[in-house]
Formats: C-alpha cells, sequence, structure tokens
C-alpha cells in the first residue's frame, strides 16, 4: 500500500490509501476519488510523500521529513526517453518546489546524512541530495526509505 497526502481542486487536503502509483492513477483518471469534504474529484497528490521513480538524469533523492512514510511502490520506473506529459511536468514542478522549500540540500552527503538521521544523530528533517544506485540499495535494505525524484527544470527557468 501507498500513501498520498490529496488535495482536491477547492484546496481541501486529505489522505488517501492505494495499492500502488499506478492504482492511483487509474482511480483518479476513472473520477472514482473523491474530496471528502465537497465531493469534488480533480484531486492531486499534494507533497511527495513516496515517489515517482525514474530512470532519468538528473533525479534526485529525497528521505520525507516524516519516519512513517511508506516505501516507494517496488520496480516503478518510468521507461527511459519518453516525454514527459505536461500534467505530469506540472506536478513535477510543483513537487520540486516543495522539495526546495521544505527539505535541506544535502548533496553528495545525501546516503550518509540519511543514516545519520535515521540513527538519531541529526536532527530529524526532510533531506534531498545524489546517491548512487548501490547506496540506495544499502540504505533500503538498512530500512531507510527513500524516494526517486525526477528533477525537472523549475516552471519559471
Ligand atoms: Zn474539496
Amino acid at each position: 500500500m501507498i500513501h498520498y497526502q490529496l488535495r482536491c481542486s477547492r484546496g481541501h487536503e486529505f489522505d488517501g490509501w492505494f495499492q500502488d502509483s499506478a492504482a492511483f492513477e487509474r482511480l483518479v483518471a476513472a473520477k472514482l476519488v473523491d474530496c471528502p469534504q465537497c465531493g469534488d474529484q480533480s484531486v492531486t497528490r499534494a507533497l511527495m510523500a513516496p515517489a515517482v521513480a525514474s530512470r532519468e538524469r538528473g533525479e534526485k533523492l529525497l528521505m520525507p521529513p516524516r519516519a512513517e512514510a511508506p516505501a516507494p511502490p517496488p520496480g516503478s520506473s518510468a521507461p527511459p526517453g519518453k516525454a514527459i506529459p505536461a500534467q505530469l511536468l506540472a506536478m513535477l514542478q510543483r513537487m520540486r518546489a516543495e522539495i526546495e522549500r521544505t527539505c535541506d540540500y544535502v548533496g553528495p552527503r545525501f546516503a550518509e546524512e540519511a543514516r545519520r538521521i535515521h540513527r538519531q544523530e541529526a536532527p530529524a528533517r526532510g533531506i534531498y541530495g545524489e546517491a548512487s544506485a548501490d547506496e540506495v540499495e544499502l540504505l533500503t535494505e538498512e530500512g531507510i526509505e527513500v524516494a526517486r525524484i525526477p528533477w525537472v527544470p523549475r516552471a519559471d527557468s
């Protein structure tokens, strides 16, 4: 199961649980997800909590601020070389802005810093940065949940 923070077009935020990200996309497309407050069916993900996986270059790794955030769905990777649809691009740009606003950039020290936070040797917070595939695998084995975020150009660039 995967947890998403959702937001309707009127700005209400609520939680949703889905089998995986594909199931979420399907349900939203079929208008089967509606806002519990107003019934609106224009629902988007409000936050990055778990992730969109990607093999594209220019991705960042994210350790969400909440320790109980669920793992990203296993084996979900976007096919390489495919253009990002405009709607998804806009979502990724919002995601990037949100991450930059709420998380600390730790660059190539990502794996090290994620471990320190996990061991409570560093202040608990969301961080983002870069790490190798091997480092990510090790972190996952250690029970540290990180997400891969395709790092798209900013909306204003
Ligand atoms: Zn609503």
